[in-house]
């Protein structure tokens, strides 16, 4: 049998990339002493959790795949990574699935690794566990083509029988795993949006669009896990602040499930390396009705948001 193909060889490593990043955050929580960074001020944290997974990650993937570009949210000093940080292994399940044909040919070179080694770290820093996800997005083209979210927390409510942890992946053109694909209800407009980041017009946007309920949580990774399966109708934030790092890996997965995931203008997020990182225009995503919601985001919203 031929050998894998790069792409997917690179989301299987990613898997058990994550996975460790997973360990590193609950090993980091349970040891007491989150060594907190204020980066641009109290709403923009860093913790020893980011600082090593990073680490971890970008090492770890650098290492097997030298030639692909890496961009990772935190900014560290060139401390050694020690070996205890690699990993190593890949999922054997994605090595088995079939390449998508537009994507056989992809080379190192070509392709682009977003990293946010711990989305949601506001919320982790207070208590709130299961808003934290590992973000690895895989970029080609410009287009976020394949993703995995590790949610380090996933049913750490759910008693102490229950499995702590998941990890979802995707590709387009073969889908996304690791979740229950689920509808939201019909008929009801739920809107998700941040928890920590709020604004007036971040407000004003969501009341012009006249919601049955409003859910706040922290994480681009986990307001994306909510809409895929099926407990929101739509992630709107009408905000800079948001990277493209929050967005890679999240966006490859639902659109690997039908859904979609703009700007507030309902332009697509670009994401060669070359390409600045805010996204200055805020987020609108949707697993369905992503016209009906699109449509209703009043124009003085659009007016104060530039791309
Ligand atoms: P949130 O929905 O507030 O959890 O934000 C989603 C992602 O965007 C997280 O990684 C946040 O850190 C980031 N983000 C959003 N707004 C801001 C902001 N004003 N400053 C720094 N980071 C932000
Ligand atoms: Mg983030
Ligand atoms: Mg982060």
């Amino acid at each position: 049998m031929a050998s894998p193909a790069l792409l997917m060889r690179v989301v299987a490593s990613a898997y058990s990339v994550a996975e460790k990043a997973a360990t590193i955050v609950r090993n980091v929580m349970a040891a007491g002493d989150l060594a907190i960074v204020e980066k641009t001020g109290a709403n923009d944290l860093q913790t020893k959790a980011d600082r090593l997974v990073q680490m971890s990650i970008c090492a770890s993937l650098a290492r097997k795949f030298p030639k692909v570009t890496i961009i990772g949210e935190e900014e560290l000093s060139t401390d050694e990574v020690t070996e205890e940080l690699i990993e190593d292994g890949h999922c054997e399940e994605i090595l088995k699935r079939t390449c998508p044909a537009q994507y056989r040919g992809i080379k190192e070179e070509e392709l682009v690794i977003w990293v946010d080694p711990l989305d949601g770290t506001k919320e982790y820093t207070e208590g709130l566990l299961d808003h934290v996800t590992v973000l690895i997005g895989i970029a080609y083209g410009g287009k976020a083509i394949a993703g995995v979210i590790n949610q380090p927390y996933y049913n750490y409510e759910a008693g102490a029988d229950a499995v702590l942890g998941r990890t979802i992946w995707g590709v387009l053109g073969i889908g996304a795993f690791g979740f229950q694909l689920t509808e939201a209800p019909a008929g009801k407009h739920i809107i998700i949006t941040t928890r920590s980041h709020s604004s007036t017009l971040v407000n004003d946007c969501i009341s012009a669009l006249n919601p049955d309920s409003v859910i706040r949580v922290g994480g681009a990774g986990n307001k994306v896990i909510q809409l895929i399966e099926g407990k929101a109708s739509a992630y709107v934030f009408a905000s800079p602040g948001c990277k493209k790092w929050d967005t890679c890996a999240p966006e490859a997965i639902l659109h690997a499930v039908g859904g979609k995931i703009t700007d507030i203008h309902g332009n697509s997020f670009q994401y060669n390396k070359e390409v600045k990182h805010m996204n200055s225009a805020g987020v609108l995503a949707t697993l369905r009705n992503y016209d009906y919601y699109a449509s209703r985001i009043p124009n003085t919203v659009k007016q104060s948001l530039m791309p």
